[in-house]
């Protein structure tokens, strides 16, 4: 019998690059001609129906039934234009992927058919909610859900091979109208943060009518070959290797980073970003990462609700386009031990109507004081809720990047650089206490608005050991995994600095009505916020032991598992945060936090589920398999007179073997009774005890299937070898 790992490693090895179709001779010839925008309405649409949209789309107004009847009319002739020939709502309900249900436009009439697709086919339609997680909401009520359709997010058509869909980006929501999915809480952190950020900008800005969020992500990913990853049960059931020893050869050499991209991978990446510019999704960089076999991906910034669905739709495209070229691509935070995971930084940031990025520092002291007043705000923010972004970012998946010494630390802190860490402290010393009218001064003595745009652009030193970082015109939010969908993490970004604007607005009001200067005002609050936030902030190195020390006496929070950060949801910082806000009700939430506890139990379980049958079914036969080779070897030996002293190696090989499958077995079958001893429920305490009694198997295991690995012969291993699955392209 031929091992199978060789024979994929043969057909690895003759692998074909498959060159893609480009659509068109440069970019701009076929960008978002899969996309129903602006130019595709204009002309598809009645001056009415283009109108109505436009409102609802800026405003979230209603749109009536007629207009909305004008509006399918026009999409499904855009749509069959294109030769789309079926249609669906598309949603992103908590399983963390996307879903799809999708009907024809045609209807039989008479000997024939016609197309169809009337106003409340756009506007709504019910899937059955049954089937997706909803923490209870579906058992006490009813199990029908909705799909709305969102117009803000401009509907699609999707290609698959020679089908085309025409998909309406929609929010899924229950009967009772409480929201299922990542959409519906993101657009509503969205309208209360352009409600906060408002009033703020028109201290400074009169004429701004709208202030939105934005979000620029970059996707760090992994590719394997299809061959070999159709041999690792792990990679295809966990998404991550359970087992496999390190490389000889691992990321120690650094030489992958900004290296020549292979061209197997080029290929993959030239064909997905064509199908991500006929999608209208602005792709524009590419690159290796640190880790062997580890990409990276980044858009130009968009609307934070239109670039999640991009970030969504692109790790779906990512998924079909990497299959095409007989590759994998592996999103999960952590796919192999050892060496880096992945990220997905969030570019947050907000904009005006009037064109400014509140988080530029201007040109003049006027903007400047502007630029100040909303990056105290987001530091402020993530001071006071820097719980609940960590919560924000809580996986399984993402448990084995933060805080295991690589990727951002648990802890979330906020590096500044040195030059804004310098101007604040000017200003909490300069900006004295009481002495109102010295304060404009200050702040123009400060100069900063000479200073701040050349130094900061190029001065934001790069600590990639931060988890939140000022990069001279917007923070990242380095810590999200992957494989989230940024909504979560930017709907809690959106909520804390809406409250935590409230409460500035609120202080400088009262100050003013106190007599104070408009200017004089806002520098106290900003001075007094400099101040109460300072514990936040953190510009050494995050991996150190030294900064979790410091943190602790600081008191930031350090929780390093799922479970335990999943509690910050249930505190009444999170309640005041996210319930009085109206983003989510108690029930939302409480129905959120369960859902997520329940993910956590199923992915642990599923994993224990696979290491035990890797170690049982695979990895123990084949150290069997090679013990009996030995014995057979050993007895030959005998048999040619050959004396037992000189047999020392193999009797030693087969005594470790013996020792390591001894451990393996008895590791598994005590895993397996905790396993089965866990109470069957979503319940925090059931999430605790897979992460305190059952996870702590999974390296107890791995180790002795690593090592095994390392002694066994090449040709009996059965699993690809970490060398293979990443060095091999
Ligand atoms: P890095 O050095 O971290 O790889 P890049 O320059 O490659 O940074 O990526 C920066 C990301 O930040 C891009 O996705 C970009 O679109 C985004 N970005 C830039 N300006 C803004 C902004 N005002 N709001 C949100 N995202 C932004
Ligand atoms: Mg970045």
């Amino acid at each position: 019998m031929t091992n199978a790992r060789k024979t994929a490693l043969h057909t690895v090895v003759n692998r074909e690059i498959i060159h893609p179709q480009l659509a068109g001779a440069k970019v701009s010839d076929y960008y978002a001609s899969n996309v129903f925008n602006d130019a595709a309405m204009r002309e598809y649409l009645s001056d009415e129906a283009y109108k109505a949209v436009k409102t609802a789309m800026k405003t979230g107004t209603k749109i009536s039934r007629e207009i909305a009847d004008a509006v399918a009319a026009g999409m499904k002739n855009w749509a069959i234009s294109k030769g789309a020939i079926s249609y669906t709502h598309w949603f992103q309900p908590l399983t963390g992927l996307t879903a799809e249900k999708h009907d024809m436009f045609f209807t039989p009439k008479g000997d024939g058919a016609i197309e169809v697709f009337s106003g409340d086919a756009l506007v709504q339609q019910e899937p059955d909610a049954s089937s997706f997680p909803s923490g209870g909401i579906r058992a006490t009520f009813e199990a029908r859900g909705y799909t709305a359709w969102d117009p803000g997010s401009p509907a699609f058509i999707m290609e698959i091979g020679d089908g085309k869909t025409l998909c309406i980006p929609t929010i899924f929501i229950s009967y009772t109208g409480e929201s299922l999915d990542y959409k519906a809480p993101l657009l509503k952190s969205s309208h209360l943060l352009e409600e906060a950020a408002l009033p703020v900008v028109h201290l400074f800005d009169k004429d701004a009518t709208r202030v939105t969020a934005t979000l620029g992500w970059e996707q760090e990913y992994f590719l394997v070959d299809e061959a070999l990853y159709n041999l690792r049960p792990d990679l295809m059931f966990a998404g991550r290797t359970l087992v496999g020893a390190a490389p000889q050869k691992g990321q120690q050499f650094e030489d992958h980073y900004f290296g020549s991209i292979p061209e197997r991978v080029y290929a993959f990446m030239l064909d997905l970003e064509t199908e991500c510019h006929k999608l209208g999704i602005p792709i524009r960089t590419r690159h290796n990462e640190v880790a062997p076999a580890q990409f990276e991906c980044a858009p130009m910034f968009e609307e934070v609700n239109v670039a999640v669905d991009h970030n969504q739709l692109l790790m779906d495209l990512m998924d079909r386009v990497a299959r095409r070229h007989k590759l994998r691509v592996l999103l999960h935070e952590k796919p192999f031990a050892g060496i880096n995971g992945s990220g997905k930084h969030n570019n947050w940031s907000l904009s005006t109507d009037t064109g400014k990025n509140l988080l530029s520092p201007g040109k003049t002291p006027k903007n400047n004081l502007l630029f100040l007043t909303f990056f105290v705000n987001v530091i402020k923010a993530v001071s006071e809720y820097a719980d609940l972004l960590r919560a924000s970012i809580a996986s399984a998946n993402n448990d084995h990047r933060l805080g295991a010494n690589e990727a951002p630390p648990a802890i979330i802190s906020v590096f500044i650089g040195s030059f804004m860490k310098d101007v604040l402290d000017e200003i909490e010393k300069r900006v004295a206490k009481g002495k109102y009218d010295e304060l404009t001064n200050a702040t123009l003595k400060l100069d900063i608005h000479k200073k701040i745009p050349d130094v900061l652009l190029d001065n934001t030193d790069r600590n990639r050991t931060s988890p939140f970082a000022f990069t001279g015109n917007k923070f990242e939010f380095r810590a999200v995994g992957s494989s989230a969908n940024c909504a979560l993490p930017m709907t809690i970004m959106n909520a804390i600095v809406a409250r935590q604007l409230m409460h500035f607005k609120a202080e400088v009001d009262k100050l003013m009505k106190d007599g104070e200067s408009k200017d004089g005002a806002i520098m106290r609050v900003i001075r007094q916020y400099i101040t109460e936030s300072k514990n936040i902030l953190f510009e050494g190195d995050g991996y150190s032991e030294a900064w979790e020390k410091e943190a602790k006496k600081r008191g930031l929070s350090n929780v390093k598992t799922t479970p335990y950060a999943l509690d910050f949801y249930t505190t009444r910082k999170a309640k005041e945060v996210l319930v009085d806000t109206g983003i989510f009700s108690q029930r939302e939430l409480e129905a959120r936090v369960e859902v997520y506890h329940h993910h956590y139990i199923l992915k642990i379980d599923t994993e224990a589920r696979i290491i035990a049958d890797l170690a049982l079914n695979q990895v123990i036969p084949a150290a069997i398999e090679y013990m009996n080779k030995l014995i057979a070897n050993v007895r030959g030996l005998k048999e040619a007179g050959i004396s037992a002293a000189t047999v020392k190696a193999q009797k030693d090989l087969l005594a470790q073997i013996n020792g390591h499958i001894n451990a393996i077995k008895d590791n598994v079958d005590k895993m397996n009774a905790v396993r089965e001893k866990a109470p069957h429920d979503s319940s925090a305490s059931t999430s605790k005890y897979y992460c305190d009694k059952v996870k702590p198997y999974f390296n107890e295991i791995r180790t002795h299937v690593d090592a095994l690995e390392t002694l066994i012969d090449d040709n009996l291993w059965p699993l690809p070898k970490y060398r293979e699955m990443l060095f091999i392209r």
